[in-house]
């Protein structure tokens, strides 16, 4: 008898087999209900599961063995390819299977109870199989009336379409499945759709545009990543469209990653309007369960020809894959930071590859790991040097020096002046302030107390509108209190500043001008970031005051200054990423500035102006900063030139957290692999208390992304066969951003 091998959300990284009368290799990537419980109750609960193997023998003994439930043969199995990623998934993170499956599948999918409730978009019709074909007719008596009539319809058509089946009754539908049971009947698609494709007028290519553009088509149908690192305004989306109108031209399917959900309506609208008449799905996770559930068909199905999507989008089916675009590749967004811990960039990698399809991955600053590989061969690099647009230059970029120009309320005079002199020239400001709330700090005068968080070690931000102290990471707050709770001075003041101060000072410095603040308080209601961008777009803002949200990638035609405010914080930090991102983010912020006609300039106050990045900056040269960079990496033996996991514990008691972890390293010193890493002490997490939990972490480290993985693999189910430790979460991070 059939046996099938489940995928289940439950954290054991096993399949889990169950008897299936009937099931066939074409069950695989189904979904299936299965009593899933306590093995002495008759009354186990039924849970869904996607079967990823099927068999005749199981480890387990057949009488222990239950029956599967229902399985969906409604609508397609997921493809292979996918089944595919899923397990790489599992075994790159080291990340129970099952749960790694059920993370990327829409709820609809998911859902226990979901199957019988969902609505297939299409039933597949139903064909005779070769075998079928050979069966004659008189080998069905004809006593048996129903089958012997169904059986000479097929014959006769050689087809049943899902429509025909639902005119026949209930009783037929049975005898098909049995048909199939023999094998005679298999299920398919009549026509997948195709996308139906259409393009508007596009702008002639620049050289270096039109050089990449033939480049990456040049690679089409073979696996071939590019790194196509651009300028700010360089054309990078041009190069997407014009690479994807070829392949969709060639009836291809395309995937578009982005960083962000804010950035999906933007890109959308461009690909659009370009392809009038393709299908376009946004897959992100402001969408619905049924939203996603039909987009994610509309894909499968072949009929959407543009995949559009933030991270959760690379787990799509997509069968006519023809070219991957990721933008904005150096975005940590593209990491899941909880759960199953994937890189979609690096996933987009994998499922280029698996296609044999190029991979454009686009930046002005990509990341070190991926200029790394564009450097040493392994990807292809484009670079464009200037602005698209020919008229638009790159912006003037000049520092500040704080050593020798005062601030008031954060702000510097050559800061103000540069304002007073766009607001006369009616043209957009954003100043740039990578802090949200009024200020960072409040601190009393004379014991030096600090309005700290009870759960998490960090500090609270104060909000002056609400009269609240906010923890930034927890989300907990409280009154602002009158005098300090520590020596009863009232004298308690906020220190240093948020968007929130800045917006205020700025209010009393230009009391005529339409002040925008926007950060991420500003724009909680749903609606309110399409609502903000409109109003810029209509010019109703003259300054605009920001965090990182208006940094990325959005084109205010008539934003021609930029002036950034506290950046130096991330300059000397304890994450050695912090730098890279840093510079990235003010190469954004940065390319906000003069990207229609007018030229840009962009003010970044400063205490470091003879700072490399800040140099680099200012000649806004990536690639003299990526490689003065990657040669401190290097030196210091950091990512791209190592490869890290990185274990966290946490617990009630710091103490308990970081035995833990002693714990395991010792288990890992028996390893055969450890030879080939190195595992450092474990040490409290760089934010050590978050959410009342106490945090450590164990750092691991190897020369070679096969020594490292080898070592985990190892390491882990060690690990997991230790007794459970109550008290104690832990979980693995595989290419972590911060250590
Ligand atoms: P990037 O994504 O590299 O920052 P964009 O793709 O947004 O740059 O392009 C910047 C601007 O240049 C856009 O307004 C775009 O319409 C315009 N543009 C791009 N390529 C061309 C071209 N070949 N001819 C004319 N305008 C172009
Ligand atoms: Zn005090
Ligand atoms: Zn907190």
């Amino acid at each position: 008898m059939a046996i099938i091998r489940v995928a289940l959300d439950v954290p054991v990284n096993r399949l889990f087999d169950y008897l299936a009368p009937g099931a066939g290799t074409d069950d695989i990537g189904r979904c299936v209900r299965v009593p899933f419980g306590n093995h002495n109750h008759s009354d186990s609960r039924k849970i869904s599961g996607v079967i990823l193997d099927i068999g005749e023998i199981s480890s387990i003994p057949e009488e222990k063995l239950k029956y599967a439930g229902q399985i969906d043969r409604e609508t397609l199995p997921l493809p292979r390819s996918l089944l595919q990623l899923f397990e790489f998934c599992s075994r790159y993170y080291h990340y129970p299977i099952g749960q790694a499956v059920m993370n990327g599948l829409p709820a609809s999918l998911r859902q226990s109870n979901h199957i019988a409730r969902r609505k297939p978009a299409v039933s597949p019709d139903w064909k005779l199989t070769e075998a079928g074909k050979a069966i004659p007719l008189s080998a069905i008596p004809s006593r048996a009336k129903a089958k012997h009539q169904l059986f000479s319809l097929l014959h006769e058509h050689g087809i049943m379409t899902a429509e025909a089946c639902k005119t026949l009754p209930p009783h037929s539908r049975k005898l098909l499945q049995e048909f199939r049971d023999r094998g005679w009947v298999e299920q398919y698609l009549a026509q997948p759709d195709k996308p139906v494709f259409s393009t508007a007028p596009a702008p002639v290519p620049t050289e270096e545009q039109a050089h990449a553009i033939s480049a990456i088509l040049g690679s089409t149908g073979t696996f071939s990543p590019w790194l196509l690192n651009g300028v700010t305004g360089s054309g990078k989306t041009e190069i997407y469209l014009q690479a994807a109108t070829s392949l969709l031209a060639q009836q291809k399917q395309v995937l578009i990653l982005v960083p962000e959900i804010n950035l999906t309506p933007q890109l959308e609208a461009v690909f659009r309007k370009r392809f009038p008449g393709t299908t376009l799905v946004s897959l992100h996770s402001g969408l619905n369960d049924s939203e996603r559930w039909h987009g994610w068909q509309q894909a499968q199905q072949g009929k959407a020809g543009i995949i559009l999507g933030t991270r959760l989008a690379i787990f799509t089916p997509i069968p006519e894959l023809g070219l991957i675009i990721v933008d904005e590749e150096h975005d940590y967004s593209f990491k899941q930071q909880d759960g199953l811990r994937y890189s979609a960039r690096d996933l987009a990698i994998y499922r280029a590859r698996q296609a044999g399809i190029p991979i454009i991955l686009g930046s002005a600053t990509p990341s070190l790991e991926s200029y790394h590989q564009a450097l040493t061969g392994r990807y292809r690099l484009l670079r464009l040097h200037s602005r698209a647009i020919s008229r638009a230059t790159l912006p003037a970029i000049r520092c500040i020096d704080l050593r020798i120009t005062s601030t008031q309320e954060g702000l510097s005079e050559p800061v103000l002046e540069a304002l007073r002199r766009n607001l006369s020239k009616k043209q957009q400001s954003l100043v740039f302030i990578n802090r949200r709330g009024y200020a960072p700090v409040l601190l009393c005068k004379s014991c030096r107390w600090i309005a700290t968080c009870k759960r998490c070690s960090s500090r609270l931000v104060v909000h002056l509108r609400e009269r609240q102290l906010r923890c930034h990471y927890c989300g907990d707050q409280q009154p602002v209190s009158p005098a300090c709770p520590q020596c009863g001075d009232p004298d308690i003041l906020p220190f240093g500043h948020g968007t929130q101060r800045v917006e205020a000072a700025l209010v009393s410095h230009f009391p005529e001008a339409h002040i925008l603040r926007v950060d991420r308080d500003s724009i909680r209601h749903k609606d309110a970031w399409q609502k903000v961008l409109e109003r810029i777009h209509r010019g109703e803002a003259d300054i605009l005051v920001g965090t990182q949200l208006l940094a990325k990638g959005h084109d205010f035609p008539n934003l021609t200054l930029v002036c950034v405010l506290n950046a130096d914080a991330s300059l000397y930090s304890t994450d050695f990423r912090a730098e890279e991102h840093l510079f990235a983010q003010l190469m954004q912020v940065a390319g906000r500035a003069g990207r229609a006609n007018i030229p840009g300039t962009v003010l970044i106050q400063t205490e470091f102006p003879q700072h490399a990045l800040y140099q680099a900056l200012q000649r806004q040269d990536y690639t003299m900063y990526a490689q003065a960079q990657l040669k401190e990496r290097k030196s210091a033996g950091f990512p791209p030139f190592v490869y890290l996991a990185v274990l966290r514990a946490e617990a009630p008691v710091l103490t308990d957290a970081l035995e833990f972890l002693q714990q395991l390293a010792a288990v890992a010193a028996l390893s055969e692999d450890y030879a080939h890493i190195r595992l450092y002490d474990p040490v409290p997490a760089p934010m050590q208390r978050l959410k009342g939990l106490e945090r450590a972490q164990l750092l691991i480290q190897a020369r070679s992304r096969r020594h490292l993985q080898l070592f985990l693999s190892d390491w882990h189910q060690r690990i997991a066969a230790l007794p459970v430790r109550r008290k104690i979460r832990w979980h693995l991070d595989v290419d972590p951003l911060t250590v």
